[in-house]
């Protein structure tokens, strides 16, 4: 073991074809040192070189091809930022088009109409029609022919090839580097997974994908590699999960007297299927007496605050309090007056603390709290105040869950000293379940996947802005039958001075085009105090006003039922989970509810999907998985998420099975061996020792 970790450790120095100055290149602009680092450094596409194509065969899926043909003709297209070179190609099997936008002058000097030319690019289709822009054209008889193979490109910077460092000379380092490297390569799978899912060797995995030998070995090189990548994820978190809930007790909630009271006799409505899941799943949880934690997910208007009472209901009914956090004062507000009646008919004391809450109240609030008085405590980030403390609190919950940092949550754990408290926290934004697992693999997952019966699905329509009066007077008569209309702007930076225009421009046409006394607006933005935003929201909620003209600070859990219309201005500037939940704030009461998303003509193929997908279905789960495709995990997620940044080469977007498949394999593993001390786990020990003793570094090559 000490000698591989000797030679993976190995100074980039050392390999003859790099050298002092090369190598310190490196160090500064890749952040690679060692040959561990230099072998893991794997490239980010190829250059498929190995044959020729004929356009009848090509696809979009290809990241290139090169095609053998002869151009037929050339014109220029377009004029300004559009002018373009086209030329007509033709192999006998069809026709493309190759396509400059730059140097049109210079091209249109060197194409010939005789001769044999090879045309080297990305293809891309429309309408049926393959085109490559930009693409490299050699002359049979006047270029060099280019070596026939499959060529890795390595992401470098400028300065790199500029002191020719280029993907060549990588990969010819990388050549050298394989070969001394081979005996140190060892195995990381046990043979039964490499037998299961049928993968290549370590060894066969990191040669192939440098220098792919076709297209099938470097196919066969990602696969292996992507498992092995999800399967230490996954079996990282697995260990983790396991061991947190050896670590903490939590108490046990047993009876149900209290929560059946209240089903039995309170409930105004049947749960859905998936809420009473739910419940099960919670209440089995209660019954371990491990801490729980876990995470709710649910579309908006899924109905998740019942369950989240009745998650109250078994703590309180059993001796303990519970307390719910939510992120803004109106949605505490609104929990606090849902839950209220409830509480009253049993008999339950319920409050509420947020920041307007006034000394002589919390002194009252923070005595009913320690004597036990109080059952469960409603409000915002006040209930982390460490002059909150219970006489036993059992459970937290947290609604809205991505306005609150892991710190925050630390500080819940914190308010029972003798058993931490069980933690369940709410999210509207549903996350794909390849997301989930590697995000939240330590977390355990419900979901309600069902909306309560009856809703009417929001109908939603895209308009470009040319039909505005339409939808003026479609509002109007929306606002004629009593009902209430939200008009959204994006604010993406909330100090962004033009969109600030565009909303206060947006209001003042809102108040020609719907004038007083007959129709009152409000408006809502983040450059507005606490105070200001909550009494503009209380206003449109008692119907003071009916038109309520806002930034994004709406997108959070506010409740009015009696808003039926929702106007997103700008919507090709709103992502896709965004523009759901924007539209999640219609839609809550018994009315009809529409969704009206305007643009101007210009869109691009990513926002037309995003339109798309919104006109088509309601469906948050989809939704998600949609936007999944299109952002990729990182930007979805947020940087601060590590455990998907970490990820080299599985794209939790596109390798959703081979996940899957880790993540059992990971799972039977650790439960048929959780120390991993049996024989034929040794790869899998060593791998995880490395990883331990060395950080991610180059531990997991070896
Ligand atoms: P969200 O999951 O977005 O927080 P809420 O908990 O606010 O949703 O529920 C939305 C509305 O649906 C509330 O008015 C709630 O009373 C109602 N609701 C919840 N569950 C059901 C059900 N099973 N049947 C009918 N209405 C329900
Ligand atoms: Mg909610």
């Amino acid at each position: 073991m000490t000698e591989r970790t000797t030679f993976f450790d190995t100074p980039l120095t050392q390999l003859r074809s790099l050298g002092p100055q090369r190598t310190e290149l490196l160090n500064k602009e890749l952040n690679l040192f060692t040959f561990g680092d230099l072998i893991q450094y794997y490239p980010f596409r190829y250059d498929d070189r190995s044959r020729y194509y004929t356009i009848s065969e090509l696809m979009d899926s290809m990241s290139s091809a090169q095609v053998r043909g002869r151009l037929r003709e050339w014109f220029v297209e377009g004029e300004g930022p559009k002018k373009r070179l086209v030329g007509t190609f033709t192999d006998g099997t069809g026709t493309m088009s190759l396509v400059w936008f730059q140097g049109i002058t210079y091209i249109e000097k060197t194409l010939r109409r005789d001769g044999e030319y090879i045309a080297y690019g990305k293809p891309q289709s429309f309408n049926g029609q393959f085109s490559i822009i930009h693409p490299e054209l050699e002359n049979t008889a006047t270029g060099p022919a280019h070596e026939p193979g499959f060529y890795p490109v390595y992401n470098l910077t400028e300065k790199l090839r500029r002191r020719h460092l280029d993907s060549k000379a990588i990969a010819k380092a990388m050549r050298q580097l394989l070969e001394q490297a081979w005996p140190h390569i060892h195995e990381t799978l046990p043979a039964e997974l490499i037998e299961k899912y049928r993968l290549i060797s370590k060894r066969d995995a990191i040669w192939n994908i440098h220098l792919p030998q076709h297209q099938g070995w470097l196919k066969q090189a990602q696969r292996r590699l992507k498992f092995e990548e999800l399967f230490y994820n996954q079996l990282r978190l697995i260990k983790n999960k396991l061991m947190q809930k050896e670590e903490f007790p939590g108490q046990i909630f047993r009876d149900t007297t209290l929560m059946k009271h209240f089903y039995n006799e309170l409930l105004p409505f049947e749960l859905t299927g998936a809420q009473q899941r739910v419940i099960r799943e919670l209440y089995a949880d209660f019954l371990t007496g491990k801490q729980m934690n876990r995470l709710l997910q649910g579309d908006v208007g899924s109905g998740k605050t019942i369950v989240a009472f009745i998650a109250c209901l078994m703590a309180i009914g059993n001796g303990a309090q519970a307390c719910l956090m939510a992120p803004t004062e109106i949605l505490a507000d609104q929990h606090y007056n849902g839950l209220k009646p409830f509480a009253d008919a049993m008999g339950l004391t319920i409050g509420i603390l947020t920041g307007s809450t006034n000394k002589k109240r919390r002194v009252v609030l923070h005595e009913e709290l320690q004597s036990g008085k109080m059952h469960v405590l409603v409000g915002t980030h006040a209930l982390l105040e460490d002059a909150v403390q219970y006489k036993n609190l059992g459970l937290c919950i947290i609604d809205e869950q991505h306005r609150f940092g892991v710190a925050q949550r630390a500080k819940l754990w914190g308010k029972n000293e003798t058993v931490p408290p069980h933690i369940l926290v709410m999210t509207a934004t549903p996350i794909p379940r390849t997301l989930a697992m590697t995000l939240y693999g330590n977390l355990d997952v419900s979901t309600i996947d069902e909306l309560p019966k009856g809703r009417k699905p929001i109908k939603t329509v895209h308009k470009f802005d040319k039909h505005r009066s339409e939808v003026f007077g479609f509002m109007r008569q929306q606002l004629e039958l009593g009902r209430q209309v939200y008009v959204v702007y994006p604010l993406i930076e909330e100090s962004e001075k033009l969109d600030y225009k565009d909303l206060m421009d947006g209001y003042e046409s809102m108040q020609r085009a719907f004038p007083r006394p007959q129709y009152e607006i409000g408006i809502l933005h983040g450059k507005m105090l606490p105070y200001e935003k909550d009494d503009e929201m209380k206003r449109f909620l008692k119907r003071e006003t009916q038109i309520l003209v806002a930034t994004t600070v709406i997108e959070v859990g506010v409740n009015v039922p009696n808003a039926s219309v929702m106007v997103i201005e700008s919507a090709e500037r709103f992502g896709l989970s965004q523009l759901h939940q924007l539209r999640g704030r219609v839609g809550r009461g018994a009315e009809q509810s529409y969704c009206i998303m305007m643009t101007g003509y210009k869109l691009s193929s990513d926002t037309r999907t995003r339109l798309e997908t919104m006109v088509r279905t309601n469906n948050g789960f989809e939704i998600a998985d949609v936007d999944l495709q299109l952002r990729g995990p990182g930007d979805l997620t947020g940087t601060q998420q590590s455990g998907v940044m970490d990820l080299m080469i599985a794209d939790l977007a596109k390798d959703g099975p081979i996940l899957t498949a880790a993540r059992e394999s990971a799972q039977a593993i650790l439960q048929e061996d959780p120390e991993l001390i049996l024989p034929q786990h040794a790869p899998v020990r060593n791998q995880v020792d490395n990883v331990r003793k060395h950080g991610n570094n180059w531990g997991r090559i070896s």
